[in-house]
């Protein structure tokens, strides 16, 4: 934990926090206090992605190369404990978090000329069609057909439980291109337009009722060959290596700058706030093991990004809990109505937060990637 208090470390951490200061809207900020989501709407995210494009700050993890700022990890995860402090929109990760980094490593020369600054900018909005009606933790079992015709391939089947399909205007997808041998060794990778002919997309709401994510079906799709990532039938490595990056990650800083808008708003029950106390502890700990991950030290990225997920969102869902509670004090002793953004959003949020322990890899799945990897 020292190396996030190293005063080497103090100029770096001043620039960003006068940064955030001057450059974050009141009604970006405001509008991201009141998400119900840890998926902010575009309308939300972009505007702040367009400032921090501008600023070059927006893809903290990327190699300087394809237009990352160049700061070292223990710099990156500064600079996302400061957006957490300061209340930032959260950008969507399809395309800067998860298809990006797949995009740098299996992408041809022209793809990456392609996709990846228009990433950066925000023009292109990904969505991530992985999951079908019969496809979820059994992914391999994916049945969207994709059969070669001239230089195209013609997709017919259907995508589930995607999020902001109605925003996007790419798609990366798993089809199956083989039905030989193993499922995993038929499937293909695959980057896509939304706007192409015979493309349909039906909302689905959520439990909080929000209108988050969709069921996507394909008729007759016709895709170019040439927008596929890695050779055909190997798709299941690409997508591996992705979801590495979408189960990673810096989940304490959030949860950190939550719990202390928490604390700050919260009635003086001493029961309430010893167990707020015992859930900083927690998110310490689990700062402390992110650090580590970040080194890649005593374990394997794979086996990091699970063990993260599974302590990051459960956290985040008894942090849920207690802010339902705190609510309720909140509501309680608040006449006029008039209480805090985090109490406010409290309920919509713990409905929205059931999923985090079911969407990239339930957390059933997790533990068992991890049994696996730790016991051979
Ligand atoms: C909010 C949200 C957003 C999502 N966004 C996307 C998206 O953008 N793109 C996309 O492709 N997908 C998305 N998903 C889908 C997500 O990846 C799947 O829901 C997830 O992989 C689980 O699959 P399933 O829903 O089919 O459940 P199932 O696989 O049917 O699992 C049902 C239950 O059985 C358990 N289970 C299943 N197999 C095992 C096993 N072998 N051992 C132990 N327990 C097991 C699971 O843990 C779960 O509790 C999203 C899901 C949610 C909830």
């Amino acid at each position: 934990m020292d190396m996030l208090n190293d005063p080497a470390l103090e100029a770096f951490r001043d620039e960003v926090r006068a940064f955030l200061a001057e450059a974050l809207p009141d009604d970006l900020r405001r509008a991201a206090s009141r998400a119900t989501s840890v998926f902010h709407d575009p309308a939300v995210s972009l505007p702040w992605q367009r400032i921090l494009h501008a600023r070059g700050w927006v893809a903290p993890d990327w190699p300087a190369e394809f237009g990352g700022p160049g700061w070292s990890e223990i710099e990156r995860y500064i600079f996302t404990a400061e957006c957490a402090r300061a209340g930032t929109p959260n950008l969507a990760p399809m395309g800067l978090k998860m298809v990006a980094p797949v995009i740098m490593h299996y992408g041809s020369a022209e793809q990456r000329a392609h996709y990846l600054p228009r990433i950066l900018s925000g023009e292109d909005y990904w969505c991530q069609g992985f999951s079908e009606p019969g496809a979820g933790s059994d992914l391999a079992a994916l049945q969207l057909r994709a059969v070669p015709d001239g230089s195209d391939y013609v997709l017919n089947g259907s995508k589930i439980w995607t999020t902001h399909a109605h925003f996007a205007n790419r798609m990366f997808a798993l089809v199956r291109t083989s039905s030989e041998g193993k499922p995993q060794a038929g499937i293909s990778f695959l980057l896509l337009d939304m706007a192409t002919s015979g493309i349909t997309i039906e909302p689905i709401r959520t439990l909080a009722g929000d209108h988050e994510f969709n069921q996507v079906f394909f008729d007759d799709v016709r895709v170019p060959q040439a927008n596929r990532l890695g050779g055909e039938n190997e798709g299941w490595s690409v997508a591996k290596h992705l979801l590495t990056f979408e189960r990673g990650g810096k989940y304490a800083p959030g949860l950190m700058a939550r719990l202390t808008r928490l604390r700050a708003q919260s009635v003086a029950d001493p029961v309430l706030r010893a167990q707020l106390d015992r859930e900083a502890i927690a998110l310490h700990a689990l700062q402390a093991l992110e650090l580590k991950a970040m080194r890649g030290v005593g374990g394997s990225t794979a086996l990091y990004a699970s063990a993260l997920k599974i302590l990051g969102t459960e956290s985040a869902q008894r942090i849920d809990t207690l802010a339902c509670e705190a609510a309720g004090y909140a509501a309680w002793a608040d006449a006029d109505g008039q209480a805090p953004a985090e109490l406010a959003v409290a309920v919509p949020r713990y409905l929205n937060d059931r999923a985090a322990s079911i969407y990239a890899g339930s957390n059933e799945i997790q533990r068992d990637l991890i049994a696996r990897l730790m016991l051979g």
